[in-house]
């Protein structure tokens, strides 16, 4: 076939051609806008004129996008010039109209364009692969995938027929079932609605079949939707995937796959680079906008240079030196027009897109690509595909073991997100302009920044505006705020306040924590009290005053009864006179209290234990009493001192009971409010409920918590986490933590479930904890920066003087009892053994001797006590110690009241002072006077008993 053209063809010229004109100019109209199209061809056309006779020359008309009429009249204007053929236009309907006018008149027309309608029979050459090999293409690539399932995205109609074979892959694959879903992207650049069904479909692998311009949008807003992680492929349609910047999506993790018409990195390639930007500059005028980068040279571009190669070739080999003498006013046709173009179709050139050459059809069906996938280094060649063998895989680049542990996360970036809660997160202050993530700081800022260097990662922080950290929405069963961002892949990380709790960790993974906390309650500080006129009795609480009358009673008691124990505390009333009859007691029951009542008041008395027992009792009162004055004096200055405060609530019972009208709310949505609603504890339950039924008094932030507590107009109290209340508690002075903490738990980093970074961020977590790091950063961030420390003097006084309880005292109380023991064990000695003496001189019966004694004591009858074993009396019975009676002692002691007698009518005679030093004697003499009136009384007495 093609020999037998090409001897019509020189036939043809021998008989037509027979001058010769000098240059041969080539039409072109172009309707993109830019100089690029108009460079790619003028430097196409000057290196085609290179070293020929005829030099061929550009004529390039450029029109307004898709305006018909102008296309017309630069077709008609470019006919005037007696063109060789004509290149363009862009776009479709332009095509067709153009092409309808060189139809007519049989005039060459070259495309570049990916469009579908075309014939051999008509004038037109396309150099854009055929839609249907392109097609096969993406069909041959989705079966040495394997996919099961894809959904194309498409953008233009017109695109439609270059997925034909992809449309039909099931008829490809015989037997295999595959579920294709079709989407069309709408006008404009948001797509996110469209993704949103997609990614509801539950489809994983996508054909994007889009213009280049929407291509980096629809990756953007695709990653924003989280389509765009592990689990997730695209392959991209569009020939100059390679010219876009790969770079955001390099570490997302979903598969991304690409193909080329040819490599830029090759010296054809980069040396027409350096010559169209050239070119452009020229065009222009110093209008370099539309300079191609390094990798930024498009199909379109290389393509016109190929067209015009092949084009001029062509024109070379037939030698059709002049152009065609036709215009739009006649029908006349160019007779070796539609010869010239059957030629064109015959020759086969190497240019920039590889081989270019027609089938059968006249079509571009034999051409070869690259497949390309994306990877965390960059774009790399994994196959080709030729129209011949098909997709064949040469994939050098063996993906490297999916490491482990923090190597896993090196050179990655990740998508940090974190709400502006201070001090997690917070606007950077400064007087500059801040960029990226420069704008943040915070104590989870820094923290990221840690884990990132001990990681090897980067990142960007993105700000979950609406401060909603997330929760379980059960009427539409989904996720809200960060923890739904998380849930959806649109970002890889959160890091905020944000409390691991067992809801969420069924969701999402969380680190370890890297923070400890509880809820409390946020509450305005005490109010002061106006002093209190029995503040006296507050130095010890109630219990305490109780403990101590009851040891001020108990010990009196055991004083008396000591006393009439204790042989010791009988003593001769009348010292004088050397065998009483009685003995008295100091220890009677008035002087037992009174002896201890001096001791507690500080005052003493004049009553001295003498006995061991008494003595022991009475020191170890003394010792007490020392202490509790002591106590209650140091405490007393206390609360002298310390201003007493009003406390509204002082425990979440109190909260709860509200007796004061407190209201009270909780962080909408958060972890405190959940706690709330999850537990079965019956006052929390009420505290739910009362929160639930007044959603106004929930807030949607701390800081907004923090407002209303430091309102003089509301007396509300917010229930939050501890670690928040302490730094808001470092900067206002007026508001402080009410009562303890109600649970206990922690703030983690959130991130997908079984993420495979959950492990190594633990760990570097840990180690920080370890090395004290995350201790030196929260005092950074509680107590230094943004006014931390501004309430630290504030707490220095403000400690609130305290009552003493037992348990302060309680140990001289156990002393106390512990003597009085003693002092019971030493009197019942004391008795014993002057029991046994008594019945040993006596000669009387021990048991006898006690049990009389005994019955004394216990009888509780008086403070005198008659003696019973007087050796005067010489009977066996009746007398004591000392008591050696005898008639001649009788005799003696009526001398001796006598005598006194006469000493005191001595005394009525000389009323002169008694000197100090007859004190002893008067007193001696006073006793003996009133020993002789006991006298007479006790032997009464001990007539009576004895
Ligand atoms: N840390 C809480 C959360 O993760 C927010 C504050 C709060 O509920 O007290 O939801």
């Amino acid at each position: 076939m093609k020999p037998k053209i090409e001897i019509c063809l020189q036939w043809l010229l021998m008989c037509c051609c027979t001058f010769v004109h000098g240059d041969r100019t080539i039409g072109a109209i172009f309707d993109d806008g830019t100089f690029l199209m108009e460079a790619a061809f003028s430097v196409a056309v000057t290196a085609a004129s290179e070293g020929q006779e005829n030099p061929f020359e550009a004529k390039v008309i450029r029109t307004s996008p898709g305006d018909l009429l102008e296309a017309e009249q630069a077709m008609c204007s470019l006919l005037e010039n007696h063109i060789f053929g004509v290149f363009g236009p862009k776009t479709k309907g332009l095509i067709d109209h153009i092409q309808s006018i060189a139809d007519v008149l049989e005039l060459p027309q070259i495309l570049t364009e990916p469009v579908e309608t075309q014939n051999r029979n008509w004038s037109a050459v396309n150099l854009y692969p055929n839609h249907i090999a392109y097609s096969q293409v993406f069909a041959d690539i989705v079966e040495m995938k394997g996919w099961e399932e894809f959904t194309i995205i498409y953008e233009s109609s017109e695109l439609l027929p270059y997925l034909g074979n992809v449309l039909g892959i099931e008829d490809l694959i015989a037997g295999d079932h595959i579920l294709i879903n079709v989407v069309q992207l709408p006008d404009g650049d948001d797509f996110r609605n469209e993704l949103k069904t997609i990614k509801a479909s539950g489809s994983l692998n996508y054909i994007l079949d889009c213009s280049l311009k929407n291509l980096p949008l629809f990756l953007e807003q695709a990653q924003q939707v989280g389509i765009m992680s592990d689990d997730h492929s695209y392959i991209i349609m569009n020939p100059d995937f390679q010219t876009i910047d790969i770079d955001p999506y390099k570490h997302g993790g979903s598969n991304i796959t690409g193909i080329r018409l040819f490599d830029p990195t090759l010296e054809t390639i980069t040396t027409f680079i350096t010559s169209l930007n050239e070119k452009v500059k020229e065009l222009s005028e110093e209008e370099i906008e539309d300079a191609v980068g390094e990798n930024g040279l498009t199909l379109d571009l290389a393509l016109i240079y190929d067209a015009v190669t092949l084009y001029t070739t062509a024109l070379n080999a037939v030698g059709i030196t002049e152009g065609a003498n036709v215009t739009c006013e006649d029908s006349e046709s160019w007779e070796v027009g539609s010869s010239l173009m059957n030629y064109v179709r015959t020759v086969e050139i190497d240019g920039l897109t590889g081989l270019v050459k027609f089938d059968e059809e006249g079509f571009r069906s034999d051409f070869e690509v690259d497949i390309l996938e994306v990877m965390a280094h960059g774009l790399e060649k994994v196959g080709s595909w030729t129209g011949e063998d098909g997709y064949t895989e040469t994939r050098t680049f063996i993906p490297p073991v999916e490491p482990e542990g923090s190597e896993s996360m090196k050179g990655k970036h990740f998508i940090v997100l974190t709400a502006l809660s201070a001090p997690y997160g917070m606007l950077k202050e400064s007087s500059k302009t801040l960029e990226g993530n420069d704008r943040y700081e915070g104590f989870g800022i820094e923290l990221i920044d840690e884990l990132g260097k001990m990681n090897g990662f980067n990142y960007t922080f993105d700000i979950q505006e609406d401060g909603v950290y997330g929760s379980y929405n059960a009427k539409t069963g989904r996720w809200t705020g960060m923890m739904e961002k998380i849930m959806d892949g649109r970002a890889d990380f959160a890091i905020t306040d944000l409390t691991i709790t067992a809801a969420r960790q069924k969701a999402v993974d969380f680190t370890s924590p890297f923070m400890n906390l509880g809820i409390t309650i946020l509450y305005k500080k005490p109010t002061k009290q106006p002093p209190d006129l029995f503040s006296f009795i507050s130095p010890f609480s109630l219990e305490v005053w109780g403990w101590l009358a009851g040891a001020f009673v108990g010990v009196s008691a055991l004083l008396f009864v000591l006393g009439r124990m204790a042989p010791e505390e009988w003593q001769n009333p009348y010292p004088c006179i050397e065998e009483p009859e009685t003995l008295d007691n100091q220890f009677t029951l008035a002087n037992s209290f009174w002896f201890t009542l001096g001791s507690v008041l500080t005052q003493g008395s004049e009553i001295a234990p003498i006995a061991v027992s008494t003595r022991t009792a009475g020191s170890v009162w003394w010792f007490f009493t020392l202490i509790m004055v002591s106590s209650y004096t140091a405490n007393l200055a206390a609360f002298l001192t310390v201003e007493s405060k009003f406390y509204a609530i002082k425990s979440i019972q109190d909260l709860a009971n509200n007796p004061y009208g407190v209201t009270y709310g909780a962080k909408a949505g958060g972890a405190t409010f959940s706690f709330f609603k999850e537990s079965d504890n019956l006052l929390y339950q009420k505290m739910y409920e009362y929160m639930d039924s007044h959603p106004e008094l929930q807030t949607k932030t701390n800081d907004e918590g923090l407002e209303r507590v430091k309102s003089d107009d509301e007396n509300y109290a917010f229930l939050m986490e501890s670690t928040s209340i302490e730094y808001m508690a470092e900067r206002n002075c007026d508001i402080a933590q009410v009562g303890g903490l109600l649970d206990s738990k922690g703030y983690g980093i959130a991130m997908k479930k079984n993420s495979p970074y959950r492990q190594p961020m633990s760990e570097s977590i840990l180690q920080l904890q370890e090395q004290g790091v995350l201790t030196r950063m929260k005092d950074k961030w509680w107590k230094e920066k943004r006014g931390g420390g501004a309430c630290a003097d504030d707490d220095a006084g403000s400690g609130d003087a305290q009552p003493l309880v037992l348990a302060n005292v309680g140990g001289v109380f156990i002393v106390l009892a512990a003597g009085s023991a003693m002092a019971v064990v030493c009197a019942f000695m004391e008795m014993l053994v002057d029991v046994w003496t008594i019945s040993h001189k006596q000669k009387v019966s021990f048991r006898d001797e006690l049990m009389a004694e005994l019955r004394f004591i216990f009888s509780f009858s008086g403070d005198v006590k008659p003696v019973r074993h007087r050796e005067s009396t010489g009977s066996g019975s009746g007398g004591s110690k000392g008591s050696k009676g005898s008639k001649k002692e009788e005799e003696e002691r009526a001398d001796d009241v006598e005598s006194l007698k006469e000493e005191e009518i001595e005394e009525e005679r000389d009323p002169s002072p008694t000197p100090r030093s007859e004190h002893s004697h008067h007193t001696c003499h006073s006793r003996r006077m009133s020993n002789v009136l006991q006298i007479a009384k006790s032997r009464k007495y001990s007539r009576g008993n004895l």
